[in-house]
Parts: structure tokens; sequence; C-alpha cells
């Protein structure tokens, strides 16, 4: 049997989305810059799925702007919101991903802005209360970087109100919700933030595909210059059949949204139960109780002499999961999440993450696995 219990790295792509994609990679290759007719007809579906991405998350059209990856979407933001924006500091989290805290270091290294990380707590939650008291000091023109939920321990953030504190302290607001789009209703207008950002790999869409939006009151200037592609912000001839795909696998996510959740947030329960069954003294990083996605459960297994094997024996296993974070070469690092939460490293980590395409029998079959691997040892 073969699982895929790394959904939060990236998910298989919906059959209906290949087929969507198949159709326009066939038929729809005119450049949507030309005037002709193939031209036309490409830029006719580009300016859809605008309006279909821009619908999902209750923004204008002309506020959604396609990229090729959430990473992209992430450093036009910071960068040029400091570059453009005049933005001399920047509030952030220890635990955000790296695309936002390798941007955010680049910036500091570079004394273009004070970058500033707050605290958090043993659920990797930053602190409003830190952060409010920081939106008091307003001599410098500031934007609040928080994602929505934690890739690595899926601990998720109360949106709405930072972006209240945002609005009370007149700064921006930008957060990853590259973790939640598409599973948790997002409304760029309720939550008051000001730049978001997606990637279609995430919902079941393609890889290579994303997007930002940004509001019309905050318009940054490009990072990738050229033909003046995305109204001049991102240059490059459009990816037509991936991001027609990307907007077709949010439509779907959507769509399925609620019945996702529920099938989801059952595995996750069970997997739990069985595990803390099977495995005495496990232990669940990140919040448990409420604010957590249920598509996230980061595990730690007691201190045993083979844990650092128990990832490569469960992907002989075919099993796949992820260790607390990896680089793109797949070698181990050591997590900067679990390190902020104060993890020990005495303690294996694995993040097990679930999609609506998993069952209850891969459940059963990955306890069993990680019991017999545990015992064995
Ligand atoms: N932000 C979060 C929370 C993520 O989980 C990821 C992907 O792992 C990214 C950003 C980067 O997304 P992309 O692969 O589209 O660059």
């Amino acid at each position: 049997m073969n699982v895929f219990f790394d959904n939060a790295a990236t998910t298989p792509i919906h059959p209906e989305v290949i087929k969507r994609m198949t159709e326009v990679l066939a038929d729809i290759y005119g450049n949507p810059s030309s005037i002709h007719a193939f031209g036309r007809k490409a830029k006719c579906v580009l300016e859809q799925s605008r309006r279909t991405i821009a619908k999902a998350i209750n923004a204008a059209p002309s506020d959604i702007f396609f990229t090729s990856c959430a990473t992209e979407s992430i450093n036009m933001i910071l960068k040029n919101a400091v570059r453009d924006l005049g933005i001399e500091r920047i509030i952030s989290s220890p635990t955000e991903h790296h695309a936002v805290t390798h941007t955010l270091d680049y910036l500091s290294r570079y004394k273009a802005c004070e970058v500033i990380y707050l605290n958090v707590d043993s659920y990797g939650a930053p602190d409003v209360q830190q952060l409010k008291e920081l939106l008091q000091d307003n001599s410098k023109k500031t934007l609040v970087s928080l994602m929505h939920g934690n890739n690595e321990i899926g601990t998720m953030s109360d949106l709405q109100y930072i972006g209240s504190l945002c609005a009370e302290y007149g700064v921006l607001f930008h957060s990853d919700t590259v973790q939640t789009m598409g599973k948790y209703p997002i409304n760029v207008k309720d939550m008051g933030v000001h730049f978001l950002v997606g990637s279609a790999h995430k919902f079941h869409g393609p890889k290579g595909v994303g997007f930002a939006y940004i509001h019309a009151a905050h318009r940054i200037g490009p990072m990738i210059l050229g033909g003046a592609q995305e109204r001049g912000l991102r240059s490059g001839t459009e990816n037509i059949a991936g991001i027609v795909a990307m907007a077709r696998a949010l439509e779907i996510a959507i769509q399925n949204m609620d019945i996702n959740t529920v099938k989801i947030t059952a595995l996750r329960q069970s997997f739990k139960e069985q595990l803390m069954k099977a495995i005495p003294h496990v232990h669940f990083n990140g919040n448990q109780d409420n604010l957590f996605m249920p598509h996230v459960l980061s595990v730690s297994f007691p201190p045993h002499p083979n844990g650092d094997m128990l990832m490569m024996n469960l992907d002989l296993a075919g099993i796949a999961v992820s260790s607390g974070s990896a680089c793109s070469s797949g070698a181990e690092t050591g997590s900067h999440v679990l390190a902020a939460i104060g993890q020990s490293h005495d303690h294996k980590t694995i993040r097990f993450s679930f999609s609506s395409w998993n069952t209850e029998e891969e459940v059963q079959y990955v306890v069993a696995k990680i019991k017999e691997l545990v015992k064995s040892n």
C-alpha cells in the first residue's frame, strides 16, 4: 500500500483540474498579450480565472496578480512594500515559512528596514499582546506579516483579530495564507488584510503557479521587469494552463470545503487516537484544542534508538511523510518552528498531513507500520 500523508508539502492534482488543464494546453495556446483571436481567447480565460480567484477571497479582480508560486508573491510583497510604500518596520513571527523569514532576514541584513519577530507561545502562536504594545509606537511606517496557518505544526492565527489591530493602529497587514487557501473561508475585507498569497499545488492544483492579492490602495511596483504583463506588476508571459487550473482547483476546493473539513478532521482524530494507543508518550505539537488546521498533525515520538530511521523506514513501507523541515535538497535541517516552540532535539518529530483523498484504511496501515517499526528496535 502506498500512502501519501504529506499534503502540507503538496497535493495530488484533482482529475477535473488535469482535464481542464489539458484542454487549455491543447487548445488555448495564444499569447494573451497578442491582439489576434488566438491571443484574445487566452486573455479571456486568464481574466475569467482572475475573477474566480478574486471571488473566492472577496477581492476585486484587479487586486489579483498571478505569479509562479507563493514564494515569489511573498518576496515581491515584502521587498517592494519596503521599497515602494516606505515601510520602515516589519513585525512578524519566527514560526513563519522560510519564504517570509528568509526575505525578512535579507531585508534586515541589508538594513532596508527594521525586522521584529514576536515571541510565540508553546503552540507557536505569536504574542498578540506584544504586537499591540509594539504598534503603540507609531514612529515608523509598519507592516505586520503573520501567517494564517502554520505548515509545520498546524497552529492557526486569528486573522480577523490581527487585522482589526492593524486597522486600529493604521498599519499594513500581509498574511501567508498558503496552507488555509481552499480549506478555510478567506475574506480579505472581513480579515482586514492588505496583502495575501496563495499557491495552487497546496489545493490540488499544479505546481509552479500562485497569486498575490494586493489592495488597490497599497500598490507596489514590480520585482520582475519585462513585457509589463499583469498590469506591469509581474512581467513574463502568463502560465495560462496553470492559472486556469489554479482557478478551477480553488473553485472545487471551496465547493467541497465543509465536507472535506469534516472528513479530514475525522481522519486526524482517528490517527491521533490510534497513535496514542499504539505508542505511549507521543506528543502532538501545535494547538490541538482550537485554532488548528485539521490537515496537519505534528507528532514527536519519545527518544528511541532508531528514531532517526523512522521516516526512512516509513518511506520504505510506501508511506510519505515529512520531518520537521527539509531544505530543497531533501536533507533534513533542524526545524526553526520546532526550535521556536522549544521542542527538544531528543524527540523525533514527524509531520503527517492529510487531504480528503486519504482514507481510514490508510490511517490504520500507517499506525500499524509505526507500531511495528518502533517495536522492532
Ligand atoms: N508558505 C507556506 C506556509 C507554505 O507551506 C509554503 C509551501 O510549502 C510556501 C509558503 C511556499 O509556497 P510555494 O511552494 O508556492 O512557493
